[in-house]
């Protein structure tokens, strides 16, 4: 029986008390009123007994009511800028397909806090210590409570904070800077009691890119047997009059549906399922993405020149975007959200993981380590893991398996951005994210140790 089972039963029996025993909703209860006055009182002092042992301990278990507040913001670049993700993109965006947005949702429990913030971009790169420094100085939050996260859209900004690079991109991401940090004024401000739930659904939307040749290479491309992380997670928050509010969702795709040809700028996919579940579900929701452990996961389609706009047809970076967003929608409307006390838990950590040799860190000079950070918290049940870096897909479900949380809340592209992190098995076989992987083999392994000690330090 949990507090909040408790509390409503000890409710229940005292305004049938008052009432003079006319409370009949419950069977339990209608045998009681026909029974004597012994056996009401019997039950009365068991029920109000156990609620006076388990009280103490449910509220330390289940911690104090969740606020949350939310914003969002567009994100969009307003003049042409250099687009991140090709290197053999020299082109400056040429148009706007789907507008960009920020998605902050600033979670409270206790005097303990969490803020989320979802961007559509590549990553905030280095714009993310400014960034977080600014949110630290503002509002007094700790580098363990923020989780400054992208969804890695290859059509959106490049992030460049030095003079000297593309002027459009510097003051794109200078204003970039200023907006986020408003923004997450606005979500604390905003805070309010919600009941809250989470769900799993799955998506094929996502693949294993790591093809294997018949030479033996791997190459980027389309590898269906792959290991694939197919869990769409949601967190469903509702005002407490029951007005949804909002869904966090977590999946593993890279944004690269579309390709280096294209100069329009999108969310990709997943920005396109957080649009597509925002227009379906009610104007109120926000629906926030996180890119999952997808280092090795394209979209089913990828790397395609652009929409496709033909008379009927759907083009694919919406066709994947909606089946996503589909699912989120779904997912939402299947759970009751019912919990309303969540402890909030949250530790940080920059590991220093064996760097690989070879590839220009070699000889008396070569980096023994390579930094990356790995924030890690708790609502309630719900587990979350943010890494600095482009996690493979095996990674991030080696630490959903070891996580002491029931659903665990896999984040990559954020806090850092330290570039791919592989298993050690794959470096054997070589591709693209092994080469241009900075940590040793055996560097994910001890990130996966890591990362579950400090899930298990939540508890
Ligand atoms: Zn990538």
């Amino acid at each position: 029986m949990d507090c909040i089972r408790i509390a409503r039963c000890d409710t229940r029996l005292w305004a049938g008390l008052l009432s003079g025993l006319h409370y009949e909703e419950e069977n339990v209860n209608e045998h009681i009123r026909r029974n004597s006055g012994i056996v009401l009182a019997a039950f009365l002092v068991l029920c109000v007994a156990e609620f006076a042992v388990r009280v103490p301990v449910a509220g330390a278990e289940g911690g104090a009511l969740l606020r949350a507040g939310i914003a969002k913001i567009d994100i969009t670049p307003d003049k042409p800028v250099l687009m991140s993700g090709y290197a053999s993109r020299k082109e400056l965006s040429a148009g706007v397909h789907d507008h960009l947005y920020a998605r902050i949702v600033a979670f409270e429990s206790g005097g303990q806090r969490l803020v989320l913030v979802s961007t559509d971009l590549i990553g905030l790169y280095n714009a993310f210590e400014p960034l977080r420094d600014a949110i630290g100085k503002r509002y007094g939050l700790k580098p363990q409570e923020v989780f400054l996260s992208s969804t890695h859209t290859h059509s959106g900004p490049t992030p460049l904070v030095h003079d000297g690079e593309n002027a459009s991109n510097v003051e794109y991401t200078n204003g970039l800077i200023a907006k986020l940090l408003d923004a997450v004024g606005q979500a604390i401000e905003h805070q309010e009691a919600v009941q809250f739930g989470v769900g799993r659904g799955y998506s094929a939307v996502g693949m294993n890119r790591r093809e294997k040749k018949a030479d033996g290479s791997v190459k980027l491309g389309r590898n269906p047997y792959g290991p694939t992380d197919k869990e769409v997670l949601v967190l469903k928050l509702m005002k407490q009059d029951g007005t949804p509010l909002a869904a966090l969702f977590d999946y593993a795709t890279h944004g690269t549906s579309l390709g280096p040809k294209n100069l329009q700028i999108s969310g990709d996919v997943l920005g396109l399922a957080a649009q597509f579940a925002e227009k379906i579900l009610a104007p109120s929701v926000t629906a926030a993405p996180f890119a999952g452990a997808s280092g090795d996961i394209d979209p089913w389609y990828r790397v395609l020149p652009g929409f496709r706009t033909e008379n009927g047809w759907v083009p694919e970076p919406e066709l994947l975007g909606t089946l996503l967003g589909e699912e989120v929608v779904h997912v939402f409307g299947g759970n009751q959200a019912t919990e309303t006390q969540a402890e909030i838990r949250t530790a940080f950590a920059t590991l220093d993981l064996p760097a690989k040799k070879g590839d220009g860190n070699q000889g008396a000079q070569a980096l023994q380590t390579m930094p990356l950070n790995v924030t890690v918290a708790r609502i309630g049940k719900v587990g979350f893991v943010a890494v600095g870096c482009e996690l493979l897909t095996e990674v991030g479900m080696a630490i959903k398996s070891g996580s002491p949380f029931g659903e665990t809340f896999v984040i990559t592209h954020c806090n850092g951005h330290a570039g791919y992190l592989a298993p050690a098995p794959l470096h054997a076989e070589g591709g693209y994210e092994v080469g241009s992987s900075h940590f040793a083999p055996e560097a994910a392994d001890m990130l996966v140790k890591r990362a579950v000690e400090m899930l298990q330090g939540l508890k």
